[in-house]
């Protein structure tokens, strides 16, 4: 192939799968690639089905040197998106290493095989996580950086080691984009999150109950300093969040060095207010009990959205109300996943 594509790691996945119709609709070639270890090949055959366009779906690990290098061979790679890791806090917490040896080690080899090839331009998918517990917000990117727990941990190696190369090499374009909370789905209700097992998250628990697949949600402490004592996040539509990559892409063909930049709404909404809108939009009943607080949360985290409005011209459009629809409509469409 001699049209330039963008490699893109973990295209299967909740976010992945969403950036890559934002590639395509942008005009963009692309490659998937994925070893499906939390998602099935099924989201890439409906990327193609909206979009209408085909791209080579391959099923491999980012560890595999020899896969990379026939990858970087056969295709003319211009960039790299790098979605592909393991993000569940809790399994993190358990089995640290797993972490290590495939968020970490994972990108090494990526790292290495994009330098053997001379491969300058990635954007990588960090997280908020990496701010640690807030200081202060609305967090902007100058926030001290800590990580409370081995997947922030990695997030942060990461972020540390692409510093590095990034002096070492001048010729490197490296956005690393700070995610807030993505919730949502792409509109036509065919992809969304698709968790194996019990979600870890807030909205796949939601929707999950009221799809009746279980029996109600536990809210993890009522007694923060917020306005009903449910904590705060920032929640942004995954599809805002795919076209902040686009934008992303398009400012490092300018753009020498490294820059990261928060993707979030810049607005933030308590447990309690995001189940009363997806009530409110679907007409459904969330039972719900208070427990304790979970061990590791903030009370309340949301972005400064300064700097990605402002370097990137990107900024969130979709508000909760539409976030919660979506979300519904996929898992409405789905309600046992992509199975
Ligand atoms: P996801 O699990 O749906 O997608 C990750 C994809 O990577 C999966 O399809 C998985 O099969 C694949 N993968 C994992 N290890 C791999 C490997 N070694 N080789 C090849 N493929 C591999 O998760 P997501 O929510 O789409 O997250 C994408 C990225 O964004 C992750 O790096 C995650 O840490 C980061 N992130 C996610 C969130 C969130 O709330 N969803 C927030 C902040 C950051
Ligand atoms: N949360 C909850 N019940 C759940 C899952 C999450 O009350 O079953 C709360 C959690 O304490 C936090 C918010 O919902 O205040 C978002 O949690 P999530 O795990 O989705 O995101 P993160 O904590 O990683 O920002």
């Amino acid at each position: 192939m001699h049209t330039n594509c963008i490699l893109v790691t973990g295209a299967a996945g909740y976010i992945g799968s969403h950036t890559c119709i934002e590639l395509l609709e942008a005009g963009y070639h692309i490659i998937s690639l994925d070893n499906l270890s939390n998602s099935h090949s099924i989201a890439l055959q409906k990327v193609q089905e909206i979009t209408g366009k085909t791209f080579p779906i391959i099923e491999g690990d980012i560890r595999d040197k020899e896969l990379l290098d026939q990858l970087f061979n056969n295709y003319k790679i211009d960039a790299v998106m790098h979605f592909a890791g393991l993000k569940a806090v809790g399994e993190s917490v358990e089995n640290p290493l797993i972490y290590y040896d495939n968020n970490v080690k994972g990108t090494i080899e990526l790292l290495q095989a994009m330098q053997r090839h001379h491969v300058k331009k990635l954007v990588f998918s960090s997280s908020a996580t990496v701010y640690g517990i807030p200081k202060e917000v609305p967090i902007d990117e100058t926030h001290p950086l800590n990580a409370i727990n081995p997947y922030g941990q990695t997030k942060l190696i990461i972020e540390r080691m692409l510093q590095d190369i990034a002096q070492a090499d001048t010729e490197s374009r490296i956005a690393l984009l700070r995610y807030f909370n993505p919730i949502g789905a792409h509109e036509s209700g065919k992809i969304g999150e698709n968790p194996s097992g019990t979600p870890n998250n807030l909205m796949p628990y939601i929707t999950q109950v009221a799809v009746g697949k279980r029996q109600e949600l536990s809210i993890f402490g009522d007694d923060y300093e917020t306005v009903d004592g449910t904590g705060i996040r920032d929640y942004i539509h995954v599809v805002d969040l795919a076209k902040g990559h686009v934008k992303a892409l398009e400012y490092l063909s300018d753009y020498k060095g490294i820059e990261a930049f928060n993707l979030g709404t810049g607005k933030g909404h308590t447990v309690l207010e995001l189940i009363q809108t997806f009530e409110k939009v679907t007409g459904k009943k969330i039972p719900y009990k208070i427990t304790n607080r979970r061990p590791g949360d903030s009370a309340i985290c949301y972005a400064n959205t300064t700097k990605a409005q402002q370097t990137l011209h990107w900024k969130a459009q979709f508000n909760i109300d539409k976030m919660c629809q979506d979300s519904w409509h996929f898992q409405t469409n789905n309600p046992n996943g992509y199975e």
